[in-house]
């Protein structure tokens, strides 16, 4: 083999699209019941969009980013996620002066050069909504009960809903002197990035991987416990309303997520079976960002699902899903009559809107039935000389071994019944 694809892609062949496309499927039936437009987007947008919407000290924009300079001599990158792309839309659209709140999905390829490994992929897949102009919990508890309708409708059963609060820039400037504090003794036994953190966005110690620095993020003081007034009710709001619906949640302490534009509101969805890449969904409210990227001050909340970890966890539960359906009836010939008759048969039911097969390899009959047989072709019917010229043939049933006797002529309002 000459080439082979780049490391941490995959290709999606035919014969696991049918579950894709179920997932699909599912996604837009949601959003359609939840009231969420598809926007569709380019795959690369300038750097710097990314640079400010992602933020500067985040994994994604400091390790992972696909970057390149074009012919043009400008830094272009394939989008990371999907959000800043989204902001980015609302604001050179002008969508603020439409009627809010502004709902929005969209289901992307997306790109982070990563080490690769289970659910880690270098070019993956996301669902995720967007909504903007809304303050109040009421629309966090909309979207994450979203999620839990789609986990439900999907069969899913073993994630986890964790939630936290991140406050806004006013409690976290009390409570990132607290944490500096905290942190000071050991400053030095933290990773490096750690250390680059402490110095620019010290919460993002907390999210760190690093198993050292775990043992020190341990007992750090938690944001959560440090809200000012005004996010502190909005915490108890999204508790509540998660409760009327009858969401069950945990409260994890320690989700920061990847992002640095979020606020109040943070929340993951986690499976316990898919090994250690078990975020299946994150998200969270981001009311500074849009103004960040130079629109004006207004509140946004939104959500994005890894499609190859959510079909991970769906394989891990052993959830069947539906294959895509197989051919109507699959017409056989003998000879060069027949053969014309059925390309026109076939043409026919084609314009119906139904599937129809016939002989393209000049296959025997008999090859022709197991072939039909491999398509799982609900009927099939064998056309000679006697039946073009009687215009009568059998068919028959693939699935009942049943066969009638039927007039040509009446083969489409058969299929039809
Ligand atoms: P992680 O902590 O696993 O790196 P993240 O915080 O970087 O996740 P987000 O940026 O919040 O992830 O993306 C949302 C979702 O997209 C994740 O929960 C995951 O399901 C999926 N995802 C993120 N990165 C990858 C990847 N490299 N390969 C496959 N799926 C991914
Ligand atoms: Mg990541």
């Amino acid at each position: 083999m000459l080439i082979k694809a780049p490391k941490g892609t995959k290709d999606i062949l035919p014969s696991e699209v049918y579950k894709w496309q179920y997932v699909e499927k599912k996604i837009s039936e949601l959003c359609s019941n939840f009231g969420y437009k598809e926007i569709r987007l380019p795959v690369f947008e300038h750097t710097e969009l990314f640079q400010r919407g992602v933020g500067d000290t985040t994994d994604i924009v400091q390790k992972e980013m696909y970057t390149f300079m074009d012919k043009g001599g400008r830094s272009i990158t394939l989008r990371p996620e999907g959000t800043a792309g989204v902001v980015r839309s609302y604001i050179e659209n002008g969508m603020a002066s439409l009627a809010m709140p502004i709902k929005l999905y969209y289901n992307i390829t997306a790109y982070r050069y990563e080490n690769v490994q289970k659910g880690r992929y270098r070019e993956f897949h996301q669902f995720g909504v967007e909504c903007f102009g809304s303050n109040g919990p009421l629309v966090d508890v909309e979207i994450i009960s979203m999620l839990s309708m789609f986990f439900e409708r999907l069969g899913i059963k073993d994630v986890e809903l964790n939630i936290n609060s991140i406050g806004c820039p006013k409690c976290r400037g009390e409570y990132n002197k607290k944490l500096l504090e905290f942190f000071k003794p050991n400053l030095d036994k933290l990773c490096g990035t750690c250390k680059t953190r402490y110095e620019r966005n010290p919460l993002r110690i907390i999210d760190c991987k690093e198993e050292t620095c775990k043992i020190y993020t341990k007992d750090a003081p938690a944001l959560v416990d440090n809200l000012c007034e005004d996010c502190s009710k909005h915490f108890e709001g999204l508790k509540e309303g998660l409760e009327n619906l009858g969401i069950k949640y945990n409260i994890d302490k320690n989700i920061v997520r990847g992002l640095d534009y979020y606020t109040k509101t943070v929340f993951e969805f986690v499976s316990k079976n898919i090994g250690a890449q078990g975020t299946v969904c994150g998200g969270g409210r981001y009311d500074g960002l849009i103004e960040e990227c130079g629109g004006n001050q207004t509140p946004g909340i939104g959500f994005a699902i890894g499609i190859e970890r959510l079909l991970l966890v769906m394989e891990s539960q052993g959830i069947e899903i539906p294959k895509a359906e197989a051919i109507d009836v699959y017409i056989a010939c003998i000879g060069e009559q027949a053969q014309k008759y059925a390309q026109k048969l076939v043409y026919k039911i084609r314009q119906e809107g139904f599937s129809a097969e016939t002989d393209l390899m000049g296959r025997s009959v008999k090859a022709q039935m197991k072939y039909a047989d491999k398509l799982g072709a609900v009927y099939s019917l064998v056309l000679g000389d006697t039946e073009v010229e009687s215009n009568k043939a059998v068919l028959k049933n693939m699935l009942t071994g049943e066969t009638k006797d039927i007039s040509l002529d009446t083969l489409i309002e058969r299929l039809k019944m």
